[in-house]
């Protein structure tokens, strides 16, 4: 049952092998691959790789057709009684890739629990965990033989393909797979390699590339003392004596480029200098610092308030007893949350721990990782997939060497390599950004509670809406509560007013897009000299093309989604597939010529307002924006500056920013949201709405929040608007016990996904059956199996089965025997997706 048919020896458990290390000498190594496959497998050390191996460290190996970079997680001295293999049937490792091993035996517990915990792969975990870049890979090389070299002398035919890869190798020499399909096309290029090898005209070999990330090295230059000069005499022209003098304001040392430019001098002058003793040319090792070009701000020392020193407190006594412990801080907005953080952070320092801190967005932060950087300096790190390779690589490799002993990142920095940790925050616990939306399925706040409960250390989750699963878990116990209930300085919360958009449709009989009271209200602020935020609900919601004759929209011929309307490049647009295209003048489905452009895009909204208020300085945030991290930085910066005066956007707006002159916040259609087909759909309404209420009057000013809505009743906003969140958690709570949802089920949902709908509904129906044979207990309920809400994506069928399980061991052991059945029954298991506690139902 390999799914490549030629690999190392697959041990088939579904629970990882315990790790293990028998003896000094291993013999036998379990390796896990970066696949979709939730097993081991068991491959043979020769001798110069036995010494040298630890666990963590990654192999080459050869798997299939092909080498691969595997895990090493676990060692044995002789052959486990469970693998059914013949010991010579086992292959060997290729090539030890670490001589220390970069995977610290704390990540390896931490991924081998949440492979296992969410059902996926240890070895995509393994890989997730560490920074781009650092993976290797391996290249064909193609080289022509003696042999082929006598045959391209004889050739006098035709100039075919052959002929012509068979020159190119003769004239380049060792030629890459992977170059030739470039320049002859890949299918010819193998084709043609396969029949040069086959005729003993070219040879092919494998060769490793290490890592694309290395570190980066400069050109530096150093004044050296006076008994290394050559001759005892002085500098003689004037660009020498500058590039001394430049050099003595500097400490002695500057970056080669850097001294030339200051020195103004070229390269000539530095050289002759070295050549007489007065410098050094050296390389040295350049850090890429993801915060160099920032602007660190001052130090400003805070006497905290009763409330924030009560709470300091309760995770100082956790702190001091070195024991796993999690509390929940709700704390609303602008209660000094970050101000706890940092100084709890300083005292895991204290006492020689180090600190993790994860939050949703931290592109969106730029201000608190430079307030963290004034603080602790360069022994803060920062890791987001928003970095550049390097950075990140950089970054990483200064906390595996334990330079920096605090993390700031978003959710794959759940597996920094951290040493010694002390403390873990999550902050925004409550984001569904934690939640990774493909495989591997993890959540970065569970996993960050785990992993503080592993190291013996303090978890702390903060939020201002805490996720219900979360409050839930302070009410029973498992957490301890933490409360900051006031605003800092006794700040009022934000006034929320609800303009109900029936009367204003009644009004004025078309589909408006701002009420009265929101222009006034924007007029007014901006009249104050202060600012305002515009939020566009924008999940599921966005400017569509519907025809008015039939009704329908128009949709991605691969997805059957909704097409986007971009107006700058007047395009249609997925925005699962990116598949563009022009907008029609007729309805496709019925050739109808009334289209209608429906919704209103950020991009809209901005272009209306700015025509309104053509003296406001408006500027967006969005997830176009947001792609391009340092133009969005640039943006926020400028509207905590005051240069801007209004920030139209989405839900990223509503994320933990601090801007203290910012009193309005309007909330266009709220509905988009609470329209989903989704069991979260209330509790994400509430959070967007309290979060971004709490964006409004956090300096002296009074804050307004106006939310326009087609639904007042829905209780999701009601307790919104009263910032009332305990009313919202009894009501919630009740709808989720009623109809069996988290916390009081746990769900799995398992998608089937591929293009061929015959095939896709077969297999499903495969484990369908095993699922209900393995439901024993009858603890689990079986649903489906049925379209999935998306049903066509990347040109995909995609069918869905849900599991809905009284509790955590029943669903796992329905689940994981029926997985292992159906694989029996030869169910495609490649297709079939498993998600554990799914955040997201669409
Ligand atoms: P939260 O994260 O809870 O929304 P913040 O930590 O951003 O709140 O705090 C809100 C504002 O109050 C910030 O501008 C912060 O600098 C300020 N602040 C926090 N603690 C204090 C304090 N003890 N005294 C004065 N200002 C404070
Ligand atoms: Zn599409």
């Amino acid at each position: 049952m390999n799914p490549t048919g030629n690999t190392g020896s697959s041990n088939l458990s579904f629970i990882p092998n315990p790790l293990s290390f028998e003896n000094p000498q291993p013999e036998f190594v379990e390796i896990v691959l970066p696949l979709p496959l939730r097993q081991t497998f068991t491959y043979r050390l020769p001798a110069g790789l036995q010494e040298n191996v630890t666990l963590g460290a990654r192999l080459l190996v050869p798997f299939g057709k092909r080498f691969m970079t595997g895990y090493a997680v676990a060692l044995h001295t002789k052959l486990s009684a469970e693998i059914e293999i013949e010991e010579d049937a086992i292959k060997e490792a290729v090539e030890l890739l670490d001589e220390e091993s970069l995977i610290t035996p704390e990540i390896l517990k931490l991924t081998q629990w949440t492979a296992d915990y969410y059902a996926c792969s240890w070895g995509e975990i393994l890989k997730a965990s560490l920074p781009a870049g650092i993976n290797a890979t391996v290249e064909q090389i193609v080289s022509i033989t003696a042999a082929g070299r006598d045959e391209l002398l004889k050739i006098t035919t035709a100039n075919t393909i052959k002929v012509k890869i068979l020159r190119y190798l003769n004239e380049n020499g060792e030629t890459s797979q992977r170059e030739l399909g470039k320049v002859f096309g890949e299918s010819n290029a193998a084709r043609i390699v396969r029949e040069l090898t086959g005729q003993n005209w070219a040879t092919v070999f494998q060769r490793t590339l290490t890592a694309q990330a290395k570190p980066k090295r400069r050109k530096a230059v150093r004044l050296l003392p006076p008994e290394s000069h050559q001759k005892s005499d002085k500098p003689q022209t004037e660009a020498q004596t500058r590039i001394i003098e430049t050099l003595l304001e500097n400490d002695g040392e500057m970056l080669f480029t850097e001294l030339t430019e200051k020195a103004e001098t070229g390269a000539s002058a530095i050289n002759t200098l070295a050549k007489r003793g007065f410098l050094e040319v050296f390389v040295q090792e350049v850090r890429r610092d993801p915060l160099s070009e920032a602007k660190i701000p001052e130090i400003t020392d805070l006497i905290l308030t009763g409330q924030q020193s009560a709470v300091l407190d309760k995770i100082k006594i956790a702190l001091e007893n070195e024991k796993y412990k999690a509390f929940l801080l709700h704390g609303v907005t602008g209660s000094g949350k970050t101000e706890v953080y940092i100084r709890a952070m300083q005292t895991a320092l204290d006492k020689g721990k180090s600190a993790l801190m994860l939050v949703p967005e931290i592109a969106l932060t730029p201000v608190f990782s430079r307030r963290l950087r004034a603080v602790f300096g360069d022994e803060v790190a920062i890791l987001h997939s928003n970095l550049s390779t390097g950075e990140r690589f950089d970054e990483w490799r200064r906390i595996r060497q334990g330079l920096a002993r605090i993390v700031i990142g978003t959710r794959s920095a759940v597996f920094a390599p951290l040493r010694n940790l002390g403390l873990v925050i999550v902050d925004e616990e409550h984001d569904s950004s934690y939640r990774q939306h493909e495989m591997p399925f993890y959540h970065g706040r569970d996993a960050a509670v785990v992993r503080a409960n592993f190291a013996g250390a303090v978890a702390v989750l903060g939020s201002a809406t805490p996720a219900l699963e979360s409050f839930h878990n302070s009410q029973t116990g498992k957490y301890e509560y933490l409360q900051l209930p006031n605003r800092i300085a006794n700040r009022a919360m934000a006034k929320a007013e609800i303009v109900d958009m029936r009367e204003v449709f009644k009004q004025f009989g078309k589909d408006p897009i701002f009420s009265n009271e929101l222009l006034e209200a924007i007029k007014e602020t901006h009249a104050k000299g202060e600012q305002s935020i515009i939020l566009l609900n924008r999940r599921g919601f966005s400017q569509f093309v519907l025809c008015r004759s039939c009704g329908e929209t128009i949709r991605c011929k691969n997805c059957d989604i909704t097409l986007t309307f971009h107006k700058r490049e007047s395009r249609l647009v997925c925005h699962y597939c990116n598949h563009r295209e022009k907008v029609p003048h007729k309805c496709p489905s019925c050739e109808g010529k009334f289209l209608y452009f429906m919704g209103e895009g950020t991009e809209q909204i901005e272009n209306i307002l700015q025509r309104k208020f053509s003296e406001l300085r408006i500027a967006r945030i969005d997830r176009d924006t947001t792609s391009r991290r340092k133009e969005m930085e640039k943006i926020l910066e400028r509207f905590s500056e005051g240069e801007i005066d209004m920030l139209v956007g989405t839900q990223m707006l509503a994320k933990g920013h601090d801007f203290p002159n910012v009193t309005l916040v309007g909330v266009i259609s709220v509905d988009a949201g609470l329209a989903l087909p989704d069991f979260r759909s209330a509790e994400r309404t509430f959070q967007l709405l309290t979060q971004v209420a709490g964006r409004a009057g956090r300096g002296d000013l009074q804050g307004k929040v106006l939310i326009q809505t087609y639904y007042p009743e829905h209780y999701a906003l009601r307790h919104a608007y009263a910032q009332d969140y305990e009313a919202f958690y009894n009501e919630e709570i009740n709808f989720r016990k009623n109809l069996a949802y988290p916390p009081f089920a746990v769900l799995a949902s398992i998608l089937i996904k591929h293009p061929n709908y015959n095939y896709a509904f077969d297999n499903a129906q495969i484990l369908k059956e095993c699922l209900i044979k393995n439901n024993t207990e009858n603890a689990c309920r079986i649903l489906g199996v049925a379209p999935a809400p998306l049903a066509r994506l990347k040109n995909e069928f995609r069918l869905q089965i849900l599991i809905k399980a009284r509790n955590r061991a029943a669903l796992r052991s329905t689940l994981d025997f029926a997985l292992h059945e159906a694989q029996e029954k030869f169910c495609d298991l490649r297709i079939i997706y498993v998600e554990i506690d799914p955040v997201n139902l669409l």
